[in-house]
């Protein structure tokens, strides 16, 4: 986990790598997840969408996470009983909001 690399956004979107996290995504290997999925707390992992063989609710929004869609699958280190699949992005916006950024 690094979290001392945020960049400030005076770089132009072009010239900043972080703008590509969009496409780096769809190129990242299975089972690694960017930092801004990361969590204190929690085991993070990216299932990638011919990994996803079942249907799952997602505890952000309460619909399903269909077969077929690359997710993640989130746990709290102390407890993995309590993996749950998420949305990404409602994985994001809990992310978002558990890291206090838009405080
Ligand atoms: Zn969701």
């Amino acid at each position: 986990m690094s979290k001392g690399a945020r960049k400030k956004r005076s770089t132009r979107p072009w010239q900043n790598p972080d703008a590509m996290r969009g496409l780096g995504d769809l190129l990242a290997p299975a089972g690694d997840v960017d930092d801004e999925l990361e969590l204190d707390g929690y085991e993070v992992k990216r299932v990638d969408g011919e990994r996803a063989v079942k249907d799952y609710v997602c505890p952000e929004c309460g619909n399903t996470v269909p077969a077929g869609e690359s997710h993640v699958v989130v746990w709290p280190v102390a407890d993995n009983d309590l993996r749950r699949h998420w949305h990404r992005h409602c994985w994001r916006l809990e992310v978002r909001r558990s890291s206090g950024a838009d405080a």
